[in-house]
């Protein structure tokens, strides 16, 4: 959540929690902040550990993807080892907009299953200016047991980008949680680079998603180390804790802001110096949170600041072997997403 000292109550209510229902009826009211992606994407191998290094590349600039890297090249079907029992195709063509689009084809889901789509392509596209009149999209998707829709696979036919863009839900191996990837092996969601997080589940709301939520939010079990991103010094712990819960403010010392928020536990205290990596805290889910996960702001002035811009962004990739596992696991559902033929 956003900083919320000056907040009138029940403008805290609106921004309260980054729940998942808030941020689908938020997310899909967005549009005010609409602008061209400026950060540069650089692709990055997935090591075993599941960590991403940066590496240098002009092409991995346009967000271009790894042609070369994909297997099987032979055209045969891949055997599938994931079971589609209990799966369904939900298709349509794009209606005024996603959101819409999903209330019609989703029926009670539908504004949940556009949330997490929303999520899957948000990287790729501007989704609200982006869509066209023919463009369609194809999710394969189920209830899971806590009633919350899953989504195993999901495309998007875009007129815009010339191509359909597909994305399936995989656990690479060494990562601990699933992500979605594309087939070539690219990861759907960009990665900050040198974020406070090594490890996360998710990203749950970006800045672009609207307005009046100031930070990124990024669903992670609570415990998970948050690392300096930045040299710095300890500016503020713990205000306005009914908003923030513990929560650590860090002057890094090219004069940013950087705000951590709804943590369980704080590991520095006001006046101290951090190097790059220290451990400052470990996230929670105090304050106003409905959930557990960080939320990272960053201000230069008063000035909000977006961490995809200012810390840039990593592609994470599987190498062939991985590449080729998980065109295996997802085989199953590729089939499910595919155009019916046409007669
Ligand atoms: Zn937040």
């Amino acid at each position: 959540m956003s900083d919320l000292r000056d907040a009138k109550p029940w403008l805290i209510y609106v921004l309260l929690g980054c729940s998942l229902a808030t941020n689908v009826m938020l997310l899909l009211a967005r549009g005010a902040s609409d602008k061209p992606d400026s950060h540069a994407i650089v692709q990055a191998p997935i090591d075993a550990a599941g960590s991403a290094a940066p590496v240098n590349g002009s092409a991995a600039a346009t967000g271009a993807v790894h042609e070369a890297a994909v297997q099987p090249a032979s055209g045969q079907a891949v055997p599938s080892t994931a079971p589609t029992a209990g799966w369904t195709v939900l298709r349509s063509k794009v209606e005024q907009s996603l959101a819409r689009t999903f209330q019609l084809a989703g029926g009670e889901s539908g504004d949940a299953l556009a949330s997490v789509y929303t999520r899957l392509f948000v990287w790729d596209l501007e989704l609200r200016r982006d869509l066209q009149a023919g463009d369609s999209i194809a999710v394969v998707w189920r209830h899971a047991p806590d009633g919350l829709p899953e989504i195993a696979a999901a495309s998007l036919q875009s007129e815009k980008l010339g191509r359909t863009v597909a994305a399936y839900h995989w656990q690479a191996p060494g990562d601990p949680f699933p992500s979605y990837w594309h087939l070539d092996g690219t990861e759907a969601p960009l990665r900050l680079r040198d974020g406070p997080l090594a490890q996360y589940e998710q990203i749950t709301s970006v800045l672009k998603d609207r307005p009046t939520h100031k930070g990124m939010d990024f669903k992670t079990p609570v415990g998970t180390p948050v690392s300096a991103p930045r040299p710095g010094t300890v500016t503020r712990v713990n205000w306005n804790w009914t908003a923030n819960g513990n929560c650590v403010e860090i002057r890094y010392d090219d004069g940013v802001l950087g705000k951590f928020l709804h943590l369980s536990e704080n590991r520095v205290a006001e006046g101290a110096r951090v190097s790059v990596g220290q451990v400052i805290a470990l996230t929670g889910n105090t304050g106003h949170s409905t959930a557990p996960h960080l939320h990272y702001q960053l201000n230069r002035g008063e000035k909000t600041i977006d961490p995809l811009d200012y810390h840039g962004t990593i592609r994470r990739s599987l190498n062939a072997e991985q590449i080729a596992a998980m065109r295996r696991d997802v085989a199953g559902f590729e089939s499910m997403l595919a155009e019916p033929a046409v007669r």
